[in-house]
This record gives C-alpha cells, structure tokens and sequence, in this order.
C-alpha cells in the first residue's frame, strides 16, 4: 500500500537573501513497503528522520530524490492529492493541536463534513468512530474537559470517520501518562485487527511496539534495521548502540543469557520470560 524507492529528503536553510546556508538530509535513500493491514512501528531516536518520512505517507512532503507510491499513485502527482490525503490519515503528538470542534462529536464529524460527506452518513460515522475507540459516552463533551488520553482518541475517530485505509500515528502517546498511553495503544491495534486499518505507529516507548507486525528502526535518516519485534528485540546491543532503550524484560533476560541463564534472545513480555524460565 505504501512504497518509498530511493527516497531522500533534505531540509534546505537559506539566509535572509535566500542564499543556501545549510542542507540537512533527513531521510537519506530509504527503500520500504507496507502492505494493507499491517501494522508497522517506527523507532529511532530524536532526528532521526522519523517524522520527515511519515509526512512523505500522505504527502505532506515530497521527495527530493526518489518516489513515494501510495496504492500506486505517486505523491508527486497533484491529480492524486487528495485521493492519497483521504487515504492515509496523520495522527500527531499534540491533541490540543487537532481537535477544532466545542463538542466531541462535532468534532470527530468534521472531517467528513468537509469531505461533503452527506450529513445522515456523517452520523453514521461519528457513532461508528467514537466507539471503535470506546469514546461514546463523551459525545456531548467539551473536549477541553477530556484526560491527554481522552482526546487523543477523539483526533483519532476524528481520522477514522474520514474512512482511511491507513492511519499514521507520530508520537501520538508522548505527552500523555501511562494510562493515556495504554488507551490510546489499545485503541490503535483495535483499528488494526478489527477494522483492517495499516496503522504506521512512530514511538519511542519500546513497550509499544511489541504487538506490531514489523518494526524500522531508523538512524540518521537510514532504516537501520527492519524485522519482527521479536528479531529486532533479539539485538539488544545494537539497540543499545543506537541509544534505544530496550523493554526491561528483553534487558533482563538477555542480561540472565549472558550469565549462562538458558532462555532464548528476543523475550518480550513478562509472561514469555516466566514461561521460559519455569521450563
Ligand atoms: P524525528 O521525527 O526522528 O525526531 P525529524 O524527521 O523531525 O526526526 O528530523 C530529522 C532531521 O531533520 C533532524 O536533523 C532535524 O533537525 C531536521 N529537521 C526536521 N524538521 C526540519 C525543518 N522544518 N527544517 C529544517 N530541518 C528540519
Ligand atoms: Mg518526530
């Protein structure tokens, strides 16, 4: 559903004249696909390109060397904009940034509405959307009034009601506590596995990414590594080396495994290390 081939994209600084004062490479010649329903999780830490690429998704950027495809349509070509905007909905870090509307339901139906949805279905939608993330019971709110968690869901039914066959997430658990982080996880792989929505999940809460189908991990504008999480979880060193914080139980058993403790590299929860270490 979405290909990046040899994509590069660098950020040009220019001085008051407009003379070139600096080029940062951001993403630096990235090749990788996501097929329709998966659920993908980016990892990397500060500037390493994460954001820049996931803004390439719905084409908030464009390349400048290399092609991004979006269901085959390339995100150069403007005749596709917004075929490819409707299609690939973005989630960002800040909630207060996104919500717009005075009511909850208000807002999650503006996107449709702004589609030119008709308003009966946009109801529909706005139903369907806020309970897919368990928000129903606060339609008639005022979204100031809701926890960091509360309306982060709000922006994401807000995205769904839009019908979009992949949602990309930035961060969008950094500011909130760990409840709000779990609600808003939980609400993510609910959209996955029941709705068959490609969820592109950047974080870095390692806890986060260990349900997800695949993981890049990316480092100065290249993916370093691609695999499952339990593959990617299995190189605990090189994680390490790339200043990524690894789930303390995958530090724990593979610090037990350096001692001569038998159990297998790439544990990742409580339960598996248990499991393993009763046999
Ligand atoms: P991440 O999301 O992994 O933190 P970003 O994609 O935001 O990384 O940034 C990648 C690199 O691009 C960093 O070096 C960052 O400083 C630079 N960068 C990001 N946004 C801009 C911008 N608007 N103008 C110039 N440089 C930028
Ligand atoms: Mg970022």
């Amino acid at each position: 559903m979405l290909r990046t081939k040899n994509l590069t994209f660098e950020y040009i600084r220019r001085d008051e004249e407009g003379n070139v004062e600096g080029i940062t490479t951001a993403v630096d010649d990235v090749n990788v696909s996501v097929n329709r329903g998966e659920f993908i999780a980016i990892l990397g830490h500060n500037g390493s390109g994460k954001s820049t690429l996931a803004k390439h998704f719905n084409a908030l950027l464009y390349p400048t060397e290399g092609t991004v495809t979006v269901d085959d349509m390339d995100t150069k070509d403007a005749a596709h904009l917004w075929d490819i905007r409707r299609e690939a909905g973005m989630i960002f870090q800040n909630p207060d940034n996104q919500i717009i509307g005075q009511i909850v339901e208000e807002d999650v139906g503006f996107g449709p509405e702004n589609m030119g949805i008709p308003t009966e279905e946009i109801w529909a939608r706005v139903d369907e959307s806020l309970q897919t993330v368990n928000m129903t019971e606060y339609r008639k709110s005022s979204p100031n009034r809701l926890s960091g968690g509360q309306k982060q869901r709000v922006s994401i039914a807000g995205v769904l009601a839009m019908h979009p066959k992949c949602i990309i997430m930035d961060e969008p658990t950094a500011m909130l506590d760990p409840r709000g982080r779990a609600e808003v996880i939980r609400a993510a792989r609910a959209l996955n596995e029941v709705e068959g929505i490609t969820i592109i999940l950047i974080t870095h809460y390692m806890e986060e990414v260990i349900h997800a189908d695949r993981v890049f991990v990316m480092d100065k504008g290249k993916i370093v590594m691609q695999g499952k999480p339990k593959e990617i979880f299995s190189r605990v060193e090189e994680l390490q080396d790339l200043r990524l914080a690894v789930p303390q139980v995958t530090l724990l058993a593979h610090e037990l495994r350096k001692r001569g403790v038998a159990l297998p590299e790439g544990i990742l929860t409580r339960e598996e290390l248990v499991e393993c270490l009763r046999r």
